[in-house]
């Protein structure tokens, strides 16, 4: 059964029983415990948890997870991805332990020809908490399963909490026996490759005060309403009923791997056997770089992109074990360009926007890899060096600062130097590393810390919220007249703040926008009577809490003071201009590059804006100023600005630009101009009419990561000011030069065209005056004990090539009659060399070439070496030039004497 179908099955069992299904949430969550979904119920935590009601009682859906906890077991194990998906049934206060156990009996126990899985009840096993004996009871009432094969299991494996206080409950777990060439018999317990985990049934039934670990918590009170959460690994279900031994031999996985098999022209699993464990390197490497291809093609789908922290770090390691097991493996051409699309073909049935948003995906994947080619390359050989040195000084061990210099200057994962130090036979100081690592990140953030509103627990801010959120009036009236809720400083909350004090004001309502969205806080003034504060700053703690950071000019400012909140309106207008030009900015982008240049970030503040977007080159100079120009356009045209809120399915519809984060159930902002000419998702504030955001002229536009650019832009007042400034320029240029505007590229272009010449003409005659003295040399020659020695500084113009040249000629002047040895140095661009020859007649009085240099190489502070006719040393004190080859006529006279 394909797993498309399975998941269709799944879906269409749970809305006949009265399921409402719900779409999956994007890997990225707008949670800050939580780098991605990791599993079903996450998008429904508000609900479990309390904190909102359930629009629904029972709900199912298939949710797109990540589990990077789970990286290392990849191919190693038969049953983890990293990505993978989870089908939930969920019970908000309706059904509880009977029906969520009878779903999944029949679901899974019901024949193929009706409608289920039709697996074999044989082979089913169930576990349950310890002391949780109902659960066992219904086991045994409501399916064919055997007491026997019902097992009581602790905390760690059959308890559920999220790690804080809130809901908790025990577990039922489902396991299938795979059979006996999966492993030992004896159940879960025994082996959990042969009996495969595949369904987990979540009963919340407690309220829990403190959590202080897995197994270690206190149960406050029985829960008021019961919920079920449960998961079934999609993923593993699929290999179980494709009768493949593990989760990346399933269809949606494992043409991947076999595409990857034929590039590098193994044979997968000739010397594996059913089980993974102790697999074959290779096909551990294979089921990797499938696993993987399929992850980055996810993520990239949500929105990540490679990066040094976070997310964009889980992506970039991915992506590049992926190459690097290829590599491994034997292939060293791109390898994305041939697996990717192989990955999406797979997909797509179940993620269509997969392939609409390809051409955006690839582009930033295949850049990763080009970027990790050009790493590897300069990485491996630094590497390389460290791990030679450390062996040659007898360590094991490579130091912490070697490897955190790879990673810093060079961009070397530190998983990389561990993996590839390792197989070189070293460990890495990871101490070490991680100690450099965090210093360097205490450092960057030490200003940005400052900034943010005071760094308050979040626990105070909590607190604060719980009397109610800030009503935020930013998009109604630049004045409001508020009451001060709370005052913090420095994380603490206080009754009052002094003159000459900075701290946080919460108010029950704010004109004041919080920076979100790229739109910087705004600017203004807190009033009352006799109280003065500037506000510095506007965050948003917590949701729905909005801080004000201040500082005290007149006061003190009293927690309960009635006050004045304005925002300065000049400041404002000008921030508007600047958010409604970044969306224009955005729309003209993708008017001019195509829809797949999407934006990735943006920022702006008053009369200044830049935005990142996925687009894989340069801008030509053409294409920009088109982008200008559409820009303008639209702003010329006087296009209505407006802003509506809707569902989120309705915004999708009308073509918004959602950026993720948003789940659906929100309602969304969705700003417009001129209709459909630019739709976004978007919380900011802007200006009423397009004519109102003034000029625009962009000012710079730069690569900003691989497949990301970056362009810049003057708005308003400031672009007609940097405008005037580059006229300023070009006045002074047409001072200078004494031309017309018109004639500066030409006459500038032609004036550097005479410097080079005259430049080239200068090293030509120098080059002569060196050759010329050189003519002369023979003529020079000394006589050391018999031997004709000519000794000479060419001093710092000449470079090696000059010398070399020199030294044959003096050689071939001076015959072979006798012996004799010529010796010269240089020194172009500061870097000292030494040549040396001697003639045959020389040579058979024992003199040679190659040790002479390297008795002048050591004077100049450096090495060299060569044969006994010529040799070439270098050094690095030029000023000893006289003194080496003093040394050299000094060790002829000792050979000869
Ligand atoms: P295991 O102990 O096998 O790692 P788990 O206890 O971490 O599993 P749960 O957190 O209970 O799993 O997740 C619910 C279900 O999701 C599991 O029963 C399993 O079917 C599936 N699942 C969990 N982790 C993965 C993974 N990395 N890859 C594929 N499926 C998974
Ligand atoms: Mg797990």
């Amino acid at each position: 059964m394909e797993t498309a179908e399975i998941r269709r099955r799944w879906l269409a069992f749970f809305e006949k029983n009265g399921h409402t299904v719900v779409p999956s949430a994007p890997l990225i969550h707008d949670d800050p415990n939580l780098l991605f979904v990791n599993a079903g119920m996450v998008p429904f935590k508000p609900y479990f948890s309390g904190q909102e009601t359930p629009p629904w009682e029972r709900a199912t859906s298939v949710q797109k997870c990540v589990r990077t906890g789970d990286i290392e077991e990849v191919g190693k194990t038969s049953r983890h991805g990293t990505f993978f998906q989870m089908n939930g049934n969920f019970s908000f206060g309706d059904y509880f332990k009977k029906d969520a156990i009878r779903f999944a009996w029949q679901l899974l126990t019901t024949s193929q020809e009706e409608g289920g899985y039709g697996l074999d009840p044989d082979r089913l096993w169930a576990t349950v908490y310890e002391d949780d004996d109902e659960a066992e009871r219904l086991w045994a009432e409501h399916t064919s399963i055997p007491l026997e094969r019902i097992v009581r299991r602790g905390k760690l494996d059959n308890y559920w909490h999220m790690g804080v206080p809130g809901p908790g409950g025990p577990c039922s777990e489902i396991f299938y026996d795979r059979g006996e060439e999966y492993g030992t018999e004896g159940g879960p317990a025994v082996d959990e490759d042969r009996y495969m985990e595949i369904w987990n049934l979540v009963f919340m039934q407690e309220e829990l005060s403190q959590v202080r670990a897995k197994d270690d918590f206190d149960i406050e009170a029985p829960l008021p309403a019961q919920n079920i959460d449960t998961g079934m690994g999609l993923e593993r279900i699929a290999s179980v009923l494709q009768g493949v031994d593990n989760l990346y031999e399933i269809d949606e996985v494992y043409p991947v791997l076999a595409k990857a098999a034929e590039m590098t022209g193994k044979s997968y699993g000739a010397h594996s056997g059913h089980s993974a464990e102790g697999s074959h390197p290779d096909d551990v490497r294979l089921r990797v770089v499938a696993d993987h291809i399929r992850s980055s093609l996810m993520l990239i789908g949500d929105g990540v992109t490679p990066g040094n922290e976070g997310r964009g770090y889980v992506l970039r390691r991915m992506l590049r074990r992926a190459v690097r097991s290829m590599r491994l493996l034997g292939f060293e051409e791109p390898a994305l360009p041939q697996l990717l699309p192989v990955s999406m073909e797979r997909m797509k049935k179940s993620y269509p926007e997969l392939e609409t948003g390809f051409d955006r995906i690839s582009k930033i994947a295949y850049a990763e890899e080009e970027a990790f080619r050009r790493t590897l390359a300069s990485g491996t050989t630094i590497l390389d060096t460290a791990v030679s040195r450390t062996k040659e000084s007898g360590g094991t061990t490579l130091a912490g600062d070697q490897a955190f210099q790879l990673h810093d200057t060079y961009g070397f994962p530190i998983d990389l130097t561990l993996e590839m130090a390792e197989e070189q036979g070293l460990s890495v100081d990871r101490e070490g590393f991680t100690r450099l690592m965090q210093e360097q990140r205490n450092r960057a953030k030490a200003d940005a810390k400052a900034k943010k509103s005071g760094h308050a627990n979040t626990e105070v801010w909590k607190e604060l919220r719980s009397a109610g959120e800030t009503d935020f009036r930013a998009w109604q009236e630049l004045t409001s007249e508020a009451t001060v809720v709370g005052l913090v400083i420095d994380g603490q909350r206080v009754e009052e703040i002094e003159p000459g004090q900075r701290g946080q004001v919460i108010l029950d309502r704010t004109p004041f926008y919080a920076e979100s969205g790229g739109q910087i806080a705004d600017e203004g003034i807190i009033t009352a009577d006799g109280v003065h504060l500037k506000v510095m700053d506007v965050q948003r703690p917590v949701k729905g809490l909005i801080a004000h950071t201040v500082e005290v000019v007149h006061g003190p400012l009293r927690a309960g003071a009635p006050v004045l909140a304005e925002v300065d309106a000049e400041w404002r207008i000008s921030a508007c201009q600047a958010h409604s030009g970044t969306h224009v900015i955005h729309a003209a982008l993708r008017q001019v590059l195509g829809p797949s240049a999407l934006q990735s970030g943006s920022y702006n503040k008053p009369g200044y804006l830049r935005l990142d977007f996925a687009w894989g080159q340069a801008l030509s100079p053409e294409t920009r100023s088109e982008i200008e120009e559409v820009a303008n356009l639209a702003v010329r045209k006087d296009l209505p600005v407006s802003a509506a809120w809707m569902p989120l399915a309705q915004a999708r519809e009308a073509g918004a630009l959602a950026l993720f984060g948003e789940t659906y159930g929100e309602d969304v902002r969705v700003v417009e101009i001129g209709g459909a000419w630019s739709r976004e998702l978007c919380g900011g504030t802007h200006v009423g009419h397009s004519s109102q955001v003034g000029a625009l002229t962009l000012t710079g536009e730069s690569s900003i990561g691989s497949g990301v650019r970056r362009v810049e832009a003057f708005v308003g007042m400031d672009a007609l000011r940097h405008l005037a400034r580059e006229r300023a320029i070009v006045a002074e240029l047409t001072g200078i030069v004494g031309v017309q505007p018109g004639e500066l590229t030409e006459r500038i272009g032609a004036m550097l065209a005479r410097l080079k010449d005259a430049e080239r003409e200068l090293e030509r005659t120098r080059k002569q005056a060196v050759l010329a003295a050189a003519g002369s040399l023979s003529d020079h020659a000394k006589d050391v004990g018999g031997v004709r020695f000519v000794g000479h500084d060419a001093g710092g113009e000449a470079g090696a090539d000059d010398v070399r040249a020199m030294v044959l000629d003096a050689r071939q002047k001076l015959g072979d009659a006798s012996p004799s040895v010529v010796a010269v140095t240089g020194g172009a661009k500061g870097r000292p060399v030494v040549v040396i020859a001697t003639n045959q007649a020389a040579r058979d009085r024992g003199i040679k070439a190659g040790e002479l240099v390297r008795i002048a190489a050591q004077t100049l502070g450096g090495g060299g070496g060569g044969k006994d006719d010529i040799a070439q040393g270098g050094g690095q004190d030029l000023s000893k030039s006289g003194e080496a080859i003093n040394a050299v006529e000094w060790r002829v006279g000792e050979l000869v004497g």
